[in-house]
């Protein structure tokens, strides 16, 4: 069986304080009562204080992008062994905003997940096609394309040590939901291009949903065959939305 997981998303939020109210409600309802994975992937400067509010508990921590390189003149970048001295287990790479604004390509993409690994941190890969695409009809042929790059780059059995997050973009920070059954046929057809590459790789790999996910809609996503838990943004600040969203593992 694999495991069910949960990650928050913070996106360009919060500050010491409100990171603490937030992480203080959600290690006092969640801690140590779950089977699945929850984690939190936070701005970088907030790394050592989360670290330490979350380290002797069941929550994880981690990053939401990282460089492409090990060390050197690059200013303003952060590397993967910064991260893994702060104990990052996860680092999200590929999302969909910083594809679209940060213009990073798949190739790009590819060099961060190799990066984490190496590093010793679990990527989240996020994949997803824009509503234009959806509309011409390309959902697919793009979602190939993206996972293509980093398995041409890793190797198909990288992602025995990594996550996928299928986030159609026209779902993210809109309060439009892909429908259950819209989000699972992108996550069959994820999982079944992978086994025809190695079935022992589709099986186990974590796929989760993301896009608008809710306290109110979570269950119903999670229900689903493929769907395995989710990537949050905007729900996962707000602690009650949070915790609905890990309870309905
Ligand atoms: P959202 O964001 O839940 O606010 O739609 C999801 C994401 O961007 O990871």
């Amino acid at each position: 069986m694999r495991k069910k997981m949960v990650v928050g998303n913070w996106k360009m939020h919060g500050n010491l304080l409100e990171n603490k109210q937030l992480l203080d409600a959600v290690i006092s309802s969640l801690d140590g009562l779950h089977e699945d994975l929850i984690a939190v992937c936070v701005p970088y400067l907030y790394l050592p204080s989360v670290q330490n509010q979350l380290q002797s508990s069941s929550i994880a921590w981690g990053a939401q992008n990282v460089s492409q390189y090990e060390k050197g003149a690059y200013t303003g970048e952060v590397s993967a062994s910064m991260l893994s001295d702060f104990r990052c287990q996860y680092v999200i790479v590929g999302h969909s905003e910083r594809r679209m604004l940060f213009g990073e390509n798949n190739n790009v993409v590819a060099e961060k997940f190799v990066a984490a690994q190496n590093a010793g941190i679990i990527p989240i890969l996020c994949v997803g096609e824009t509503l234009e695409q959806r509309e011409a009809y390309n959902t697919e042929q793009v979602i190939e394309q993206q996972l293509k790059s980093v398995i041409n780059l890793a190797g198909i059995e990288s992602l025995n040590k990594a996550v996928i997050a299928y986030e159609p973009v026209w779902a993210i920070g809109t309060g439009i939901t892909a429908s259950p059954e819209q989000a699972q046929d992108v996550h069959t057809f994820i999982r079944e291009g992978l086994a025809k590459q190695n079935s022992n790789v589709a099986n186990q790999v974590i796929i989760l949903y993301g896009g608008s996910v809710k306290g109110s809609n979570a269950s119903e996503l999670f229900a689903m065959p493929d769907i395995d838990g989710g990537l949050i943004g905007g729900a996962s600040l707000i602690a009650n939305d949070f915790i609905t969203i890990c309870r309905a593992l």
